[in-house]
């Protein structure tokens, strides 16, 4: 069934119906993480918003191209251009390669998006393997007039640019603004204003990356990085970028006048940015001692943590919230979304204990025949999660209705039920029952193989046909299965 998707787009500030620039080919690029540290909450949100997205895009029949990369040189959490490079801190710290440090978190950050659930993206680039591409986009943004080399270093003219194009469209910020809330910071007097921004920075002796360019032995400035390698790998203009929303300002407006500086138009249509996480009210920071890394919440090993949460527990909890809205995680609301959790798995696990009958009752029958419309019609509004989540809660219901003989459904009304649950549930919002199988259970599903197999052979000889029948009996015996017929019906063990 064809599903207008309307997405909420941060440049213009409103939804719009999505379309893409080149049918059924999607181009997707999100703001990846920083390699220096151990995956936290912040990294789970943006990671399962746009999972979902990914998802939801694939599953509307588009090919989509999803590029997530990984910042492994250069980046500071607030400023740019100043301080710094935290992966070489570290590496000096602990008197290891750059690369050793960038890869272990990156190895960190993968396992935990696994046990997310949260899907590999298409590709995966590095900052540190795109330097020439960097210093290409540099060099057409100085060969246009919107940048200076200041003492090997060069900075993008946010006062020239402002003039011809506007600075500010994607934060809504105007350079005045800009200019005021700058703060002055060392090494600032290479800049012919406080608001410019790094493109490349000449590395100081200490700087253990660096690679050499027209302008110095040095390193891309930030911002560089999303712009060259969305071009390289999605073209010029593509049709999503998101991230998460501390990124609008300055990260993806300083891309913006970049990509405007170098090629003369913006390279992304839709602009997608998801809310922050907050802990308790707070905002998550070490300084707070409120900062809880993915590995800390699956082990419960952290002060303000009653109890371990599963990584489902947490992709439920952030899929619980509309991703332009504010989450808050507590103790209370975590307990809270794993027992939600329970509650949808259960629905779908007890949907097999369901007899179906001749008819579904007429309330059931509605209900049923509604279910998948209304779940597609709550992603297609900007992926509102949290409705899906809702409906599928109010299908729980009507489950524990039949189970109880309350009500009573067809069998394809039942299949319906299932498949739309299941879609939702499982391919769609990405959740998975965490269950793992014990021994007995393991032992009791085993036996239901055989017994199976064993129905299959006796069907096979009531129909006369022997070649399967024997095929059935010597492969179980070769298997070291002891099968006898007795006049009570078929018998079994294994011989080891
Ligand atoms: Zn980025």
């Amino acid at each position: 069934m064809e599903q207008t998707l309307l997405i909420y787009n941060t440049l213009t500030r409103k939804k719009e119906a999505f379309k893409p620039l080149h049918a059924p080919n999607v181009g997707m690029y999100v703001c990846g993480p920083t390699v220096y540290g151990d995956p936290h909450l912040g990294h789970a949100r943006p990671a399962i918003t746009f999972d979902i997205l990914f998802r939801y895009l694939k599953h509307l029949g588009y090919k989509v191209r999803y590029v997530r990369n990984i910042t492994d040189v250069g980046h500071l959490e607030h400023d740019a251009d100043e301080g710094d490079d935290k992966i070489e801190k570290k590496a000096r710290l602990e008197q290891l390669e750059p690369m050793e440090i960038a890869q272990h978190y990156t190895n960190r950050y993968h396992q935990a998006m696994d046990m997310l659930n949260v899907l590999p993206p298409s590709i995966e680039p590095h900052a540190t393997g795109h330097i020439i591409e960097q210093e290409q986009l540099v060099q057409q943004i100085l060969d246009n007039g919107y940048a200076y080399v200041s003492n090997g270093s060069v900075y993008f003219d946010v006062e020239k640019y402002n003039k011809d194009h506007k600075y500010g469209i994607l934060s809504g910020r105007n350079l005045e603004d800009v200019i005021n809330h700058s703060r002055d910071l060392a090494g600032t007097d290479e800049k012919h204003n406080q608001v410019d921004f790094a493109l490349w920075k000449k590395a100081q002796p200490e700087h253990i990356m660096r690679w050499p360019s027209p302008w110095s032995d040095g390193f891309p400035g930030w911002h560089c990085e999303c712009t060259a390698m969305g071009r390289k790998y999605l073209g010029d203009h593509f049709d999503i970028h998101g991230g998460g929303m501390d990124l609008i300002f300055p990260h993806h407006e300083c891309e913006i006048a970049q990509a405007v500086a170098s090629q003369g138009d913006q390279m992304v249509h839709y602009w997608m940015h998801n809310n922050m996480i907050t802990i308790n009210g707070q905002k998550m920071g070490k300084s707070l001692g409120n900062f809880i890394t993915l590995e800390q919440f699956f082990t419960g090993d952290h002060a303000s943590l009653d109890q371990a949460y599963s990584p489902m527990t947490i992709r439920f909890f952030i899929l619980s919230a509309h991703y332009r809205g504010t989450v808050d995680f507590s103790n209370e609301a975590l307990k809270a979304s794993e027992k939600g959790l329970e509650r949808l798995i259960n629905g779908i696990t007890d949907m097999e204990r369901i007899q179906a009958g001749k008819e579904s009752d007429a309330e059931t029958h509605k209900f049923v025949a509604a279910l998948r419309q209304k779940c597609y019609d709550a992603m297609n509004d900007d992926f509102m999660t949290p409705l899906v989540i809702s409906y599928l809660f109010e299908a729980c219901h009507v489950i524990n209705t039949l189970i109880d003989h309350k009500a009573a459904i067809s069998a394809d009304d039942l299949a319906e039920l299932s498949s739309t649950m299941r879609l939702f549930a499982f391919d769609l919002l990405g959740l998975k029952s965490e269950k793992g199988m014990n021994n007995d259970a393991r032992e009791e599903a085993y036996g239901k193989v055989v017994d199976m197999v064993l129905e299959l052979r006796a069907k096979a000889k009531a129909d006369k046909d022997w070649a399967t029948s024997d095929k059935i009996r010597d492969e179980l015996a070769a298997d070291g299965f002891e099968i006898k017929d007795t006049k009570d019906g078929v018998t079994w063990k294994l011989n080891k």
